[in-house]
């Protein structure tokens, strides 16, 4: 069979070509080829075909086959190109295979033009193969490189050592370290020194085994934060089966991890709270059934007509005392749900707090005799200082319960209580010598149900619940609760509450009573306020400046007496008020009066409050709690 061969001759002499021509049927060549003699006549047909080969003779009356090679590696360096020539030189044959030909011969050698053909072919084929498998694989590192750089997982690739020599993006994103950084082990840094280790050794087994690794493992950033990532790596071989290298990705799981970490709180919390309900079940029928046998066993007993009276007495008291805690722990249960139901409120009156002090005392003073406990009491406060706008029942049962908490859980030593004011707090202090309790369970205890002690062979008697009522109880008074404590030496439970004075003990000083004389002792003067205590305060500290001194509750009831009468000297302007706040009530007073001075009194320094009150018409501003000496001095200003 014939094959097909396309051969592009530069030829001046006919019998030349035929003789070529005749050499390639001999060699079984089925040839289809042009024969051209000028450079133009080249150039054209090198436009009009691919041509297998170029066979030139070395010299043509117009041409010359040196710029035929020329032409043809400048059009196509692939094709060969075979010098025939009857005259060529042992020089210029080398200069020509020099510049480029794939081989020379002689017009009168033509036997060796098949063979030549031949092998020159076939290398043309080989470099044209070379030449797409370098394009192929040009065009595949890009596909590689594009989808790397925006892979939305990191990936990583090694040689065959396991040394890191590339990582996308993604992966310096995640891992936050360079791609410098994460060259050759330069990664291994940035784990987490929990994990690295393991990590290393896996990674060095791997290489080892040639084998393909998974790893869950944490990267830390420069600013501390941990980046959880699942790692995978398979080999890269070639096709005998040599490893290359190693490529590999990493896939942030943090978010997967902060997942799991809440669910397995969440699913402790609820073992935790099951526990807790099953131990506060049992404490309760406990708690029930004690004072509950003791009622109905002596019940039976007083049935006796035998008994004496004084017998009778006795258990009858026993009897009482059951029922007292039975009731006190029915009222624990029935407040809590109250207070989960966000139903618990506060009545705020005008209390005592030393006369709340000494009921306490005297009510646990014999207990405390029966136990041979010192038992000690110190108000903070003078008598007329001491009275307080709170909750006085409220403030009685959180000191009931910490007293009554302090005495069960201290054997022998002191329990004291007492307050101090500490800025604007009174501060409640009970402290016992008893067990004390382990800081891990220092806040533990203010949630309900919660004990020390858990188990049923327990030492103490109680439901769990009275810390948490006296931390609700303390939060509605608009305070706080904590403990301090060390265990076998004792506790000590503070509280605090807002002091709200509602008696002013006015500590008179000189520097008071010198700016008092410069102020004139006739102004009329209205109090916008809707704190009943706040109202005492005020009117008492004025009471030297005011000629007369009137009340409003809100901005309606202000703007109205404004309206009726406008011969006020000063408007002390409380801001949040219920119905119309204090920059309304400003606003339409100033509608109607330009003169009168208005002095906002807000409760926070919040800042921007002080624009807001003199925008809408206040002459200044003054933060509760208001000092006297500051009000005094400020309103030198304008009187
Ligand atoms: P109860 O006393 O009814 O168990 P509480 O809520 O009043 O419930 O107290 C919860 C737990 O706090 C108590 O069981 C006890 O373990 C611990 N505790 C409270 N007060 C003291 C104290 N003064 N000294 C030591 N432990 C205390």
């Amino acid at each position: 069979m014939e094959i097909p061969i396309r051969i592009l001759i530069i030829e001046d002499s006919e019998t030349d070509k035929e003789l070529l021509l005749r050499e390639l049927r001999r060699g079984g060549y089925n040839a289809e080829y042009l024969c051209v003699e000028t450079e133009e006549a080249m150039h054209s047909a090198l436009d009009k075909c691919e041509w297998d080969i170029i066979i030139s003779d070395y010299s043509l009356p117009q041409f010359d086959g040196l710029s035929a090679l020329k032409i043809a590696i400048k059009r196509n360096p692939d094709i060969p190109f075979i010098l025939v020539s009857g005259t060529i030189g042992e020089e210029l044959a080398v200069q020509a295979m020099k510049q480029g030909a794939s081989d020379y011969l002689m017009k009168g050698n033509l036997k060796r033009l098949i063979p030549a053909i031949e092998r020159e072919l076939k290398d043309a084929q080989i470099r044209v193969q070379r030449k797409k498998t370098k394009a192929a694989l040009k065009e595949s590192e890009i596909r590689f490189r594009v989808l790397a750089e925006s892979a939305p997982v990191g990936i990583f690739t090694t040689d065959n050592k396991g040394m890191t020599n590339y990582v996308n993006p993604r992966w310096t994103e995640i891992s936050k370290l360079s791609f410098n950084e994460a060259m050759g082990n330069g990664w291994l840094k940035a784990v987490h020194p929990e994990d690295r280790d393991k990590l290393n050794s896996n990674w060095e087994q791997t290489a080892l085994e040639h084998s393909s690794s998974k790893a869950e493992y944490r990267f830390v950033h420069p600013d501390g934060n941990v980046a959880w990532v699942i790692g995978n790596a398979v080999t890269q071989q070639d096709k005998n089966g040599n490893v290359l290298g190693y490529i590999g990705t990493i896939t942030d799981i943090s978010e997967r991890k902060k997942m799991e970490a809440a669910l397995i709180i969440e699913k402790e919390k609820a073992e935790e709270s099951d526990r807790l309900k099953t131990a506060f079940l049992q404490n309760i029928s406990h708690e029930i059934r004690t004072p509950l046998n003791s009622i109905v066993g002596f019940s039976r007993i007083i049935a006796d007509a035998d008994l004496s009276p004084e017998a009778c007495e006795n258990y009858a008291t026993i009897i009482e005392n059951s029922s007292n805690q039975l009731m006190s722990i029915i009222a624990d249960i029935i407040q809590i749900a109250t207070i989960e139901a966000g139903q618990e409120k506060i009545q705020e009156n005008e209390i005592n707090v030393n006369e709340v002090c000494t009921l306490i005392y005297d009510q646990f003073s014999a207990d405390a005799r029966i136990q041979n406990i010192s038992f000690i009491c110190n108000p903070g406060l003078e008598e007329v200082a001491a009275y307080v706008m709170s909750d006085g029942s409220k403030l009685a049962q959180v000191l009931n319960n910490l007293i009554r908490n302090a005495l069960k859980f201290t054997k022998n030593g002191t329990v004291s209580f007492g307050y101090q004011l500490i800025g604007s707090d009174l501060q409640f202090c009970i402290e016992d010598t008893g067990i004390g309790i382990a800081p891990e369970m220092q806040t533990e205890i203010f949630k309900r149900f919660r004990q020390v002690e858990i188990s049923p062979t327990r030492n103490f008697g109680g439901s769990g619940l009275g810390l948490a009522i006296s931390k609700s109880n303390v939060e509605l008074l608009g305070g706080r609760i904590w403990v301090e404590s060390e265990i076998e030496k004792g506790a000590k439970f503070f509280f605090t509450i807002p002091y709200k004075p509602s008696r002013v003990a006015i500590v008179e000083n000189n520097s008071v009573e010198h700016t008092l004389y410069e102020l004139p002792n006739d102004l009329k003067i209205l109090i916008v306020e809707d704190e009943k205590a706040v109202n005492i305060y005020l009117s008492l500290i004025l009471k030297n400046i005011g000629k007369e001194i009137v009340h409003a509750e809100n901005g309606f009831e202000a703007v109205e007496i404004c309206r009726k009468r406008n011969d006020f000297d000063l408007i002390l302007m409380d801001i949040k008020m219920p119905e119309m706040n204090g920059y309304m009530a400003v606003k339409e007073i100033r509608k109607f009066n330009k003169e009168v001075i208005i002095i906002a009194q807000t409760a926070f320094a919040i800042s921007g409050d002080r624009e807001k009150a003199i925008e809408a018409g206040c002459n200044y501003y003054i933060t509760k709690p208001i000092g006297r000496i500051a009000l005094f001095e400020m309103l030198r200003l304008y009187f």
